[in-house]
């Protein structure tokens, strides 16, 4: 994709600061942290999304993701690790080549990173078993 940035990092087209970078994947700190060490793991190959990526690279990202993961947490002195991926612009993505974020999470430390449970109900759960179909 000539015109994504991802990309243009990704392959080193445009530097970035690389934690850990293989065949596949370069992982680098995020330019806007949620919090210290927030990282990103893009795939080298450009997919836009979670439902492009191939299940055989997927596989290999959650691996990249755990290694990085632990190593940010050790490294770091973090109390906690959130794994999050966004899909589409509903669900706040911004770019839209395939990306994991990995956002260390330290006590007492107030970033937002989550939702207000709301409530299951019968309808709700008894539609939704019904539409989805795995
Ligand atoms: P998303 O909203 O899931 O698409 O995440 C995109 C992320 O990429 C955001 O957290 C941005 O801060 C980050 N980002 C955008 N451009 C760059 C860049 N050039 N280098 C590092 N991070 C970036
Ligand atoms: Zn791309």
């Amino acid at each position: 994709m000539a015109d994504c940035i991802f990309c243009k990092i990704a392959n080193g087209e445009i530097p970035a600061a690389t934690l850990y970078e293989d065949d596949d994947f370069r992982v680098i700190l995020d330019l806007g942290p949620g919090s210290k060490g927030h990282s990103l793991v893009l795939p080298k190959a450009h997919y836009a999304n979670l439902y492009e990526m191939p299940d055989e690279l997927l596989g290999k990202a959650m691996a990249v993701a755990k290694k990085a993961g632990d190593a940010l947490v050790k490294g770091l002195g973090a109390d906690g690790l959130n794994l999050i991926q966004n899909n589409g612009l509903a669900a706040g993505q911004t770019v839209f080549h395939f990306h994991m974020h990995l956002i260390p999470r330290y006590e007492g430390k107030d970033e937002v990173i989550g939702w207000t449970p709301g409530t299951l109900t019968d309808g709700d759960k008894e539609e939704i078993l019904a539409k989805v179909k795995i």
